[in-house]
This record gives structure tokens, C-alpha cells and sequence, in this order.
């Protein structure tokens, strides 16, 4: 068994997903990073031999639930272990429930929840025989705050949230923690995407969210990526079946009198 813990990470070549590995690698994991066949993780496996850690490069597309198995069993018969599982990668389209396509909104739930379930089901399997680890899914503060403009997406962060519950209690009594964190507004590509092609628009919202964010900034990747390492560590050992908001105070700010002047 490889004698240092292990972590998954999905979207691993993402901004959040990048980040969560590097900051794991510094913190004496070995990673295996999952990402599209497409990307580049060039920069990423750099920063992590940095780190002096190893890692395992598994590509695929979640929506494909074989891929994803695949994954945890390269995992396994390389290092013998999983500590940590971060359901991470998600997609989605800016667009309404007025004209989302069936085959949009089934990728969506693909990606953002069934791929996050069967995972957690397969990685738990092997933690349970070790009677520890963690899971962590990155949901976003979407799952309760509306925006009007991704019906899937927020319905399956929403479901997701509702699968950390659920999933804290059943594994629970065998030592597995698990939670959601729920990023505001972060600066990725994912973050970026709306009104991409009316940059104007896109400028306009992001000062219009920074205007309502008590710190009055969308957050750096690398902001998440640390809580959800600190969330995963022993720090937050009686931490479990609770989402976590990491989003500079926006979810609470609902009274236009602090809107900044
Ligand atoms: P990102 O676009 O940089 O990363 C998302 C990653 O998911 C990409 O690397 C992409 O390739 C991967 N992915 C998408 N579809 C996939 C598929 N079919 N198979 C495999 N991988 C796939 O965006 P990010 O902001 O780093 O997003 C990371 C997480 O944070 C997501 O779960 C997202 O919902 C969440 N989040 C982001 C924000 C934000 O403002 N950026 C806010 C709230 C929540």
C-alpha cells in the first residue's frame, strides 16, 4: 500500500480542481487527477512534483460512468488506497428552462450528480475496508440561491447537497466523513462563461456581484482549493453531513442598503 494518503480529484485541470490537487500534493498527498482527454495538466503535474509528490493521470468524460469506475480502480491496484474523493468537475449551459434541450440538461445531471454518486459509492467502498476517509463535493452557493439561468446545474447542485446528507449518514458509523462546500463566485474559466460572447454584459456582472460580495471580490481558486484541503484534514475531524459556504459573505447579503454606494 502506498504510504502516503491518496486524493482524487475531478476536473483536475480546472481552476478550482488544479488548485485542490496542488494544495494537496503540499500537504504530503499523492493525487490522481481526472480531467477531459482535451485538457492540459501540464501545469499542474509540474507544480505537484514540485511538491515532491507522485500522481496518476486517469482521462475521460464523467457522463461515462465505466470511465469513471475505471478511475478508482487504476487508483486502487497502483496504491492500494484512497483517503480523500473531491467530486469536483461539472459543466454546464448558460441558458433557461424555457429552451434547455433534453440532452443538455441529461449531461448536466450526468456530470454534476450521477458521476459524484457512483464515485462516492465505488471510493467508499474502499474506505469503509479501512474504516476512514473523506468525500467532498464541490457544489455551489447556486444550490440555493437562483439566478435564472442554469435550470439543470442548480437542480444538480442542489441534489447534491441532498447526496451529502444522505451519504454522511450512511457512512458515518464506518468513518467516512462527507461534505459539500458551496463556492460563490470564483475566478474560472466556469466563473468567466456568462454572457462570454457580450463582454460587456460579462464585465457589468461581475462588478455587479463584486458590488454585493461583502469583500467585494470574486474569490481566487486557490481560496477554495484551501478550505476544501483544511475540510479534508484532521482539523475538521467531527466536520460531516453539513454544506460549508465559501463565498466572501454574498449568500447573506440580501439588503440593498449595503450594496457598495
Ligand atoms: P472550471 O471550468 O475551471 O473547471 C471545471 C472542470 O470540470 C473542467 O476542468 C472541465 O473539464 C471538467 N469537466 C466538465 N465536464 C466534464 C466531463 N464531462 N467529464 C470530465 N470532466 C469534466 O471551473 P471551476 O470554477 O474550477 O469549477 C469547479 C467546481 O466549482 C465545479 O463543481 C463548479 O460547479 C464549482 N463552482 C464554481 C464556481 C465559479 O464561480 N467558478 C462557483 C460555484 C461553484
Amino acid at each position: 500500500m502506498n504510504p502516503q494518503p491518496v486524493a482524487m480529484i475531478t476536473g483536475a485541470a480546472g481552476g478550482i480542481g488544479g488548485e485542490t490537487a496542488v494544495r494537496f500534493a503540499e500537504r504530503g498527498y499523492d493525487c490522481v487527477l481526472l480531467a477531459l482527454p482535451s485538457e492540459d495538466l501540464n501545469p499542474i503535474t509540474k507544480r505537484i512534483e514540485d511538491a515532491g509528490r507522485q500522481y496518476i493521470i486517469c482521462t475521460g468524460d464523467l457522463a461515462d460512468l465505466e470511465y469513471a469506475e475505471s478511475a478508482v480502480e487504476q487508483c486502487i491496484s497502483a496504491w492500494g488506497r484512497i483517503d480523500v474523493l473531491v467530486n469536483n468537475a461539472a459543466w454546464r449551459e448558460i441558458t433557461t428552462m424555457r429552451k434547455i434541450e433534453l440532452a443538455s440538461w441529461e449531461q448536466t445531471l450526468r456530470v454534476c450528480l450521477t458521476a459524484p454518486a457512483f464515485l462516492s459509492r465505488w471510493c467508499a467502498a474502499h474506505m469503509e475496508a479501512r474504516g476512514e476517509g473523506v468525500i467532498i463535493n464541490v457544489s455551489s452557493i447556486q444550490s440555493q440561491m437562483a439566478a435564472g439561468i442554469s435550470p439543470a446545474y442548480v437542480a444538480a447542485k442542489g441534489a447534491l447537497d441532498s447526496l451529502t446528507y444522505e451519504l454522511a449518514t450512511l457512512y458515518g458509523p464506518a468513518g467516512i466523513r462527507v461534505l459539500s462546500v458551496n463556492p460563490g463566485a470564483i475566478d474560472t474559466a466556469m466563473g468567466q462563461d456568462i454572457a462570454v460572447d457580450q463582454q460587456a454584459t460579462a464585465t457589468k456582472i461581475r462588478q455587479a456581484s463584486e458590488d454585493m460580495i461583502p469583500l467585494r471580490r470574486w474569490a481566487h481558486p486557490r481560496e477554495i482549493a484551501h478550505s476544501i484541503v483544511m475540510l479534508a484534514g484532521e482539523d475538521a475531524s467531527y466536520l460531516t453531513g453539513t454544506s460549508v459556504t465559501i463565498d466572501g459573505g454574498w449568500k447573506q447579503q440580501c439588503s440593498p442598503y449595503s450594496v457598495k454606494q
